[in-house]
């Protein structure tokens, strides 16, 4: 019989492949007292698991593509590090000759003591660093458990053409499997504006979030279908609709290549309004994606992925490094680089194992709070930063600004920098642009403030609705109430474009509004003139814009800041979007 599960569809596009589930649940660890007589036996076990985990970990590294990035091997050989060091074999082990306990025990005490000593470092780096000993234990009490180890971290193929089937998946899970060639994913968890998700729609990788209970119903290897824009997966379908679906990607790809032409027009709406469409990017491998896509330049690129499913933290020069090939890549087209936005749900290891004392991470020591609490970790990014400039044209892009305060010490930062590179005689653009995200509601009331002291000014509305409406923006029990058509959102957004418009000070968009053709209209209508999303989107958006007329569009678009129902808004919105104009 078909099976047919609904859940929120966040990349678009069709995928048919066998499914892979991934295992994330944590093992039930209790306390048992072994007798005397088994106590080498327990030894013997878990001696045994611990280089199963090792085996494995070395299989793992010797089938590293090429083309995966070299922090990954570093970061397996970290792991094999840990493996072989005595707080990992020999500790456990008299603990389960003194206490007389289980080896899942013993592994989980020394576990917790191990955890301990990290969090209690002062160096925030070395603090993450605990969540190694997590991934660590977690391999071996698996193979204590004889349960299927969860190798999704690893890039070693054979994952390729499959969907992955997984309780959540963090965004550096996302970035390690990409190099696996997987088809789709399905979590269980997320929204459709979570790091993973963004990251899933600028890979072009069709995938659904929110499936309550998917790894219950789906077993591995069963085929699957993915629409990634419906939120559909159907398992055992019929023939008939494996090739209605088959014409559906077939269909999916034409429109996509027929977008194709829109690349070298230029961006105009009817009446000749010119407006700018730039990219986001996560890695320096984005750069062919957005070059195809037509873009002016890149408006958010994500630095905080430079940070991710590694070993040590970039230094100046291998950050200078990575700007350097995305400002060179981009030939003479401006680059926004956002300074880190670390932690919420992008924490260094990829957020397995949020902070410990944060009970609301995405309120917390987040991006420039945390860039400007660890200013040495800043320094390094601006001076790299203002280095790269030399080789093009870069800007530089403060997130979560939530006061003056922060802005003037992120600028004073910036000024200091400046002032080292030019005593060390070192070249950057004097005239390099800074401006500041508006994705807190105080900012963008406070828009005006913000827009006389900055170069610019960009929306991140992924955070300015979480925010807004009190929406974790990963969180799929509420995900119905994150609502970009919100009147407080819209209205946030409108103070914001009008604020810029005042002070004469650009004024764009990164969120991941700014890339739904369903909003294009009223974004211009509002007096956008900046967009900014993932390469997948632009040719579409494009599109529209080139199909629009501002003076036939109804003056009364505006009138949508007021309407209260959501439902309203949405039926004015189409019917906008349907108009010829
Ligand atoms: C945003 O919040 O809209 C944004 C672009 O930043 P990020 O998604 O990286 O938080
Ligand atoms: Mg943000």
């Amino acid at each position: 019989m078909t099976l047919e599960l609904q859940g929120i569809g966040v990349s678009r596009g069709i995928a048919i492949g066998r499914a892979h589930i991934l295992f994330h649940n944590q093992p039930d660890i209790r306390e048992y007292l072994i007798p005397a007589f088994s106590i080498e036996q327990e030894v013997d076990r878990l001696v045994n698991a611990t280089e199963q985990a090792r085996e494995q970990l070395r299989t793992i590294r010797d089938s590293i593509p090429g083309n995966a990035p070299a922090d990954v091997a570093a970061f397996i050989d970290t792991h094999l590090l840990m493996l072989n060091d005595s707080s990992l074999t020999t500790v456990p082990i008299d603990m389960i000759r003194t206490r007389r306990c289980n080896a899942e025990w013993a592994l989980q005490l020394q576990r917790d003591a191990l955890i301990n000593v990290f969090n209690e470092m002062d160096d925030p780096y070395l603090r993450t660093r605990r969540n190694d000993v997590d991934h660590v234990v977690d391999r071996i009490h698996r193979f204590l458990a004889d349960e299927d180890v969860p190798d999704h971290e690893i890039p070693d193929g054979r994952l390729k053409g499959h969907i992955i089937i997984a309780e959540d998946l963090t965004p550096a899970d996302t970035m390690l499997m990409q190099h696996q060639g997987i088809a789709a994913f399905v979590t269980e968890h997320g929204g459709a504006t979570s790091h993973t998700t963004i990251l899933a729609r600028s890979l072009g990788i069709p995938a659904i979030v929110g499936v309550k209970s998917v790894r219950r119903y789906i077993q591995d290897n069963e085929l699957l279908i993915i629409d990634g824009e419906n939120g559909i997966l159907i398992a055992n379908a019929s023939q008939a609709t494996i090739a209605e679906y088959q014409y559906s990607r077939e269909a999916f790809a034409t429109h996509i290549a027929e977008l194709g032409r829109y690349k070298s027009q230029p961006t105009q709406t009817r009446d000749g309004k010119t407006i700018t469409l730039l990219a986001n990017a996560e890695q320096s491998e984005d750069i062919n994606l957005i070059s195809n896509a037509g873009a002016h330049g890149i408006g958010l690129y994500r630095t905080e992925f430079l940070y991710m499913n590694r070993i040590s933290p970039p230094e100046e020069e291998e950050q200078l490094a990575a700007y350097r090939d995305v400002v060179e890549g981009m030939n003479n087209q401006a680059v926004t680089i956002r300074t880190f936005d670390l932690g919420a749900d992008k924490t260094v290891d990829g957020g397995r194992n949020q902070s410990q004392t944060a009970i609301n991470p995405a309120l917390g020591l987040r991006a420039i709070r945390l860039c400007l609490n660890h200013p040495a970790m800043f320094r390094t990014q601006l001076r790299a930063i203002l280095r790269a400039s030399a080789f093009g044209k870069i800007k530089i892009m403060f997130p979560m600004i939530s006061g003056m305060q922060e802005l003037t010490q992120a600028q004073r930062m910036l000024d200091m920098c400046k002032d080292e590179l030019d005593k060390e005689e070192l070249a950057y653009d004097r005239h390099i642009e800074s401006g500041v995200m508006i994705e807190i509601p105080a900012s963008a009331i406070c828009a005006e403030m913000f827009a006389q002291k900055v170069d610019f000014l960009s929306i991140g509305t992924n955070d300015l609705i979480q925010y807004t409406l009190a929406v974790d923006r990963i969180d799929d029990q509420v995900n119905y109430l994150y609502d970009p058509l919100h009147p407080a959102v819209l209205k946030l957004i409108n103070m914001t474009i009008e604020a810029g418009r005042k002070h004469n000070v650009p004024v764009s968009m990164c969120g991941e509004m700014a890339g739904d053709p369903k909003f294009t209209r009223l974004l211009l209508a509002m007096g956008l003139q900046h967009f900014s999303m993932h390469p997948n989107a632009l040719l579409e958006v494009k599109q529209i814009i080139n199909e629009t007329e501002l003076n036939k569009l109804p003056d009364n678009i505006i009138s949508i800041l007021d309407m209260a129902q959501s439902n309203d808004a949405e039926l004015f919105l189409e019917k906008i979007n349907e108009t010829n104009t």
